[in-house]
């Protein structure tokens, strides 16, 4: 049994990611401030002798005597992130020192949660690990995209320097269940707003594309990311899956399959929106033997379930 810390574990990656670890067989301490997370999305494990809440800010140093950590925690949707920008680089950059430092004292393995986002709005489609991004650094988005860029920096010079066992995960597009319904990312927003027949924001012409991973063939890809024996293999390794649809087409799909009355509105495109993202998978598909198996339609169905009978309880 692995001692196994997952910051950010109150939210909606964390929280799948602490339900499959402990499935597993293992401990899991789950530390969260609770700014986009809460504590209904672990009640459910409460209950598990194995599983431990605690009220904590990663900018703060934690101790704890643990074997592997998974560092998720900071907010990701632009609305939440861009809130208190100071913040958001805090969380990203002392977290990461705080928790590389936990990492080389109690000699575990840790893993990054970065993201497509150190790609910037990217000139080369699909985007492969090789690609350096293309980022502005004084936009909007900067406070996290610069912010996950450094905490990239401080894990592979702990590595470097101090033979910290890390590995980095460059996420993309993530969704499912648990998603906040005021969280503000497009899935979330288009089956609340489907569902509930307000209008569909589309920002811009939406045209823009990304493409969409289900949460449980994320939370697969990062736990046989943690679990490749490798120790020169850090990554950056792209999980995502590459399935790339406008956000146009999004919408479309998601009302038709909630049979919605809503209406499609098109809305100013926000500052340093990425017009593309598609990731490379190759990497992932060699080292870790990884690729998603989830369809759009398929885990947008189980979203929408979900999103539905949350909307149903808070009538
Ligand atoms: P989320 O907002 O649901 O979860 C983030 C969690 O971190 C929340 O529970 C929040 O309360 C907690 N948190 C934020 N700041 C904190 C701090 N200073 N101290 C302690 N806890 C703090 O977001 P998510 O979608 O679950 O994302 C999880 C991780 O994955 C993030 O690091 C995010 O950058 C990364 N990621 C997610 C996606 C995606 O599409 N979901 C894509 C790329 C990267
Ligand atoms: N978007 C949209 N309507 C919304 C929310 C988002 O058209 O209500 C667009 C947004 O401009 C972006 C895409 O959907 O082009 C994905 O946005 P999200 O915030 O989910 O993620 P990110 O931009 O970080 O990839």
């Amino acid at each position: 049994m692995k001692r196994i810390l997952v910051t950010g574990g109150a939210g909606f990656v964390g929280s799948h990611l602490c339900e499959k670890l402990l499935n597993e067989g293992n401990e899991v301490i789950a530390v969260d401030n609770f700014f986009t997370g809460s504590k209904s999305n672990v009640v459910h494990l409460i209950d598990n002798h194995y599983f431990e809440l605690i009220r904590h800010d990663v900018t703060m140093p934690f101790f704890a005597e643990i074997d592997e950590i998974y560092n998720l925690a900071s907010p990701a949707s632009p609305i939440h992130y861009q809130h208190n920008a100071i913040k958001t680089v805090k969380t990203a950059v002392m977290g990461a020192i705080n928790m590389l430092g936990l990492a080389k004292r109690t000699n575990a393995k840790i893993l990054q949660a970065s993201t497509s986002e150190v790609y910037g709005d990217p000139q080369i489609h699909p985007q492969p690990e090789s690609y350096w991004g293309s980022v502005n650094p004084i936009g909007l988005r900067s406070c996290y995209d610069e912010g996950k860029r450094v905490a990239e920096t401080l894990f592979i010079n702990y590595h470097r320097q101090n033979n910290v066992k890390i590995k980095i995960a460059r996420i993309f597009n993530t969704y499912g269940p648990r998603m906040h319904p005021n969280d503000g990312r497009v899935v979330s927003n288009f089956i609340v707003q489907a569902l509930t027949n307000k209008d569909i924001t589309i920002f811009g012409q939406g045209n823009q594309t990304r493409s969409f991973q289900y949460v449980d063939d994320l939370v697969e890809g990062l736990t046989k990311l943690m679990n490749n024996t490798e120790d020169s293999f850090t990554g950056p390794v792209n999980i995502g899956n590459p399935g790339e649809f406008t956000i146009l087409e999004l919408a479309q799909i998601v009302l038709e399959m909630t049979n919605s009355k809503s209406k499609l509105i098109f809305m100013p495109l926000p500052e340093d929106d990425p017009m593309q993202r598609k990731p490379d998978i190759s990497l992932a598909k060699e080292k870790l033997i990884w690729e998603p198996k989830i369809p759009l339609k398929d885990g947008l169905k189980k979203t929408i379930d979900y999103f539905e009978s949350l909307l149903l309880k808070t009538k």
